[in-house]
């Protein structure tokens, strides 16, 4: 198994980051990442402020997919996600969607123990580990790390988690995959501008599809298919989630226009990812068995 290490670590997606592995599609690689905060938190009297941007968001990477050409398809399958025994949390004024009424700063060390974030005496959350961050490098541009788009990135979706399938774009040789800002637990919204950030190590199997047409990024998970979507406004996310969704519909199932949007305004739930990211992210989750019904399988 190849393993790349937390210090080979990007702060932006860029076809320009030299590559730090090279695989061959159907390779397993495990991904050793920082936290959110380049574990440089590690005390409660160490506030979000003490860790300077550039710190925030590492990415471990970028993996090279060998055979990955620009129009294909980088298939990341989450095989596993291991995380630390303790989190971290912080708050701080002009942040996340209570900016404004928090006053100061505070920063909270959780633990994990028995598959539970311990909160405090009374609250135990169960831990759901995901991957905050996870993207390929875009053609032209440099993306911060903290960024989500079309390339994946900083979606914080909170679906993103053991046993589900990723698709993302390759938009240069290699597609250039790298991810990290682990979550333990979080909720959609991630509203104070953190979930519980862990470091950990994450397991993937990657391979290249070629001739296929996905709306991209893709979730495949065991009971739902989900569209991802970035954009300025959460109205704006949230329409481009659903038209990637409609779009698959009609494409690869063949509905009617009008046939599938009355589908997705029964079953296709549209959720919120985050709101508090340089871009909006939302989601439109379709349930698994509709594919089934129509004897459709993602590869
Ligand atoms: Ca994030
Ligand atoms: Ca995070």
């Amino acid at each position: 198994m190849e393993m790349i290490y937390k210090e080979q670590a990007v702060l932006k997606m860029s076809a320009n980051n030299p590559p730090v592995k090279k695989v061959i599609p159907g390779s397993t690689v495990v991904f050793e990442t920082y936290d959110c905060f380049s574990n440089q938190i590690q005390r409660e009297d160490q506030p979000f402020s003490s860790v300077g941007w550039d710190k925030i968001n590492p990415a471990t990477g970028p993996l090279f997919v060998e055979g990955a050409e620009p129009g294909d398809i980088l298939k990341v399958e989450i095989v596993e996600i291991k995380i630390d025994s303790q989190g971290v949390m912080t708050t701080a004024p002009k942040l996340g969607v209570l900016g404004d009424i928090v006053k100061g700063e505070t920063t909270k060390i959780i633990s994990i123990q028995e598959g539970k974030a311990i909160f405090n005496e009374k609250i135990h959350i169960p831990i759901k580990p995901m991957i905050g961050v996870i993207g390929t490098a875009p053609a032209h541009e440099d993306i911060p790390t903290g960024t989500p788009g079309a390339h994946g990135g900083n979606m914080d979706c909170k679906k993103i988690i053991k046993g589900s399938c990723l698709y993302l774009p390759v938009n240069v040789s290699g597609a250039l995959l790298s991810m990290g800002d682990l979550h333990a637990v979080m909720a959609d919204g991630e509203i104070v501008i953190c979930g519980l950030e862990i470091p950990g190590e994450v397991t993937i199997k990657v391979d290249v599809l070629k001739g296929e047409s996905l709306p991209l990024p893709m979730l495949v998970s065991e009971e739902k298919i989900i569209t991802i979507a970035s954009a300025e406004t959460l109205d704006e996310a949230a329409k481009i989630a659903t038209l990637n969704m409609h779009t698959f519909l009609v494409q690869q199932l063949g509905f009617q226009i009008d046939e599938a949007g009355m589908l997705l305004s029964l079953v296709g739930d549209l959720r919120i990812c985050q709101v508090v990211d340089p871009l909006m992210t939302a989601r439109m989750e379709l349930p698994q068995w509709i594919l089934d019904q129509y004897h459709y399988k993602i590869k």
